[in-house]
């Protein structure tokens, strides 16, 4: 790590010209937190008042990007898997451990944060086709980024087996006793577990328990697997809908509306396919992973969303609630409104504001530029929008 003093960004005469560097010294006052892992969980949920005027129902969002380290849900599951993996001995500060994982982008921005405030390195496998801003994102971070070819699961090359065995290569080479860890967030218990004990119970408290529905994409599974094992197993809310959000080209909606993820033909063109055929990213998934599965049999329905639908309702985000969402975020808003409109007038329907679209500029943001959904918008240039990025 760089000094803070000599040659680094504080001069020590600056140092000790200051009084007020330093904490109080009686202790932590209200709204003081112990570093950036402080910032992470109780985060608002937020009426969206164009969508509850438009459907005559409640529809809440619970502000997930609000989370201060990676700025997604996944600050809550990177931070558990850590603790985890610390507790049982798997990883030491001040060891050299590097954590690796395999993700398409939130996972490992959370992880590549928080293993900078612990003490770690960051490893980072993702597939070459997800938004540039995530992997300069992580490159300013500090990790090493492997960005590759779509592959599918079964082959070495794929994202999360790239990871899987760069951890192990790392333990079996190191000369010191520095490890590496496999976070494995697709089949870690630690993911589900971190929504279970966390988002679950906010929820729960928030809305005092009123709340009909509560709708979610899955990319792991953990955020709906955790949360509906909370709400229905622990909180005993057994009439609460849990629905699945999912992108178009996802297996999981036909696997949660008819028990197969595809039919014989579709599993052919999937098995050549390596990637869920959406412009969203974060969700959607065509294989099941042991989070999803964890709470599978807790999920009621699912809704199928559209890219047009994600990116028109992006759009109205914007437009209606200054609300600049990620292409996730979009997927959960329809399948919420879809699924506010087959529910009583009055009813409470808790859905996921995943991530900003800050995340998502050259890609889904660009598509609806290209859409000319932004036409009419006041630019300097004249209305020309999703350009130039
Ligand atoms: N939104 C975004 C932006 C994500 O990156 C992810 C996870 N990859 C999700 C939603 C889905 O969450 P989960 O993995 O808990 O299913």
């Amino acid at each position: 790590r760089s000094s803070l003093f000599f040659g680094g960004p504080v001069q020590l005469e600056d140092h000790e010209s200051s009084t007020d560097l330093s904490l109080p010294p009686s202790g932590f006052h209200d709204g003081i937190v112990d570093g950036i892992e402080g910032c992470i969980g109780h985060t608002p949920l937020v009426r969206i008042r164009s969508l509850s005027a438009a459907t005559g129902r409640t529809i809440l969002a619970k502000a997930e990007f609000l989370n201060g380290a990676g700025g997604s849900p996944k600050d809550r599951v990177a931070l558990h898997m850590i603790e985890v993996a610390e507790s049982a001995g798997l990883l030491q500060p001040g060891r050299g451990d590097t954590i690796y994982e395999g993700t398409v982008g939130s996972t490992g921005i959370s992880l590549a944060t928080l293993a900078r405030a612990r003490g770690y390195r960051a490893h980072i496998c993702m597939p070459n086709d997800m938004a540039i801003e995530k992997s300069t994102l992580l490159h300013h971070l500090g990790a090493t980024v492997e960005r590759v070819d779509p592959a599918p699961i079964t082959s070495p090359d794929h994202f999360v087996n790239l990871a899987r065995r760069r951890a192990a290569e790392h333990t079996a080479s190191a000369s010191t006793e520095s490890r590496g860890f496999f976070a494995d967030q697709f089949e870690s218990p630690a993911n589900y577990e971190a929504h279970l004990q966390t988002t679950g119970p906010e929820i729960l408290q928030q809305t005092a328990g009123k709340i009909d529905a509560f709708v979610a994409g899955a990319g792991t599974g953990g955020t709906i697997s955790g949360v509906a094992k909370y709400l229905k197993e622990e909180a005993k809310l057994k009439n609460v809908r849990i629905v699945l959000a999912d992108p178009q080209g996802s297996g999981l909606y036909n696997k949660v509306r008819h028990g197969v993820m595809y039919s014989s033909t579709e599993r052919e063109g999937t098995r050549r396919r390596a990637q869920v055929d959406t412009i969203v990213e974060g969700i959607g998934i065509n294989r099941l992973t042991a989070n999803f599965e964890a709470g599978r049999e807790l999920v009621d329905d699912a809704v199928r969303v559209s890219d047009e639908q994600a990116c028109r309702m992006a759009r109205w985000l914007v437009e209606h609630d200054g609300i600049f969402a990620g292409s996730s975020t979009a997927v959960n808003f329809v399948a919420a409104v879809s699924t506010a409109l087959k529910m009583p007038p009055g009813s409470v329907v808790v859905t996921v504001l995943c991530d900003s679209g800050t995340r998502h500029l050259s890609k889904f943001w660009k598509r609806i530029g290209e859409m000319g959904l932004e036409e009419g918008n006041d630019s300097e240039e004249g209305g020309q929008r999703g350009e130039g990025e």
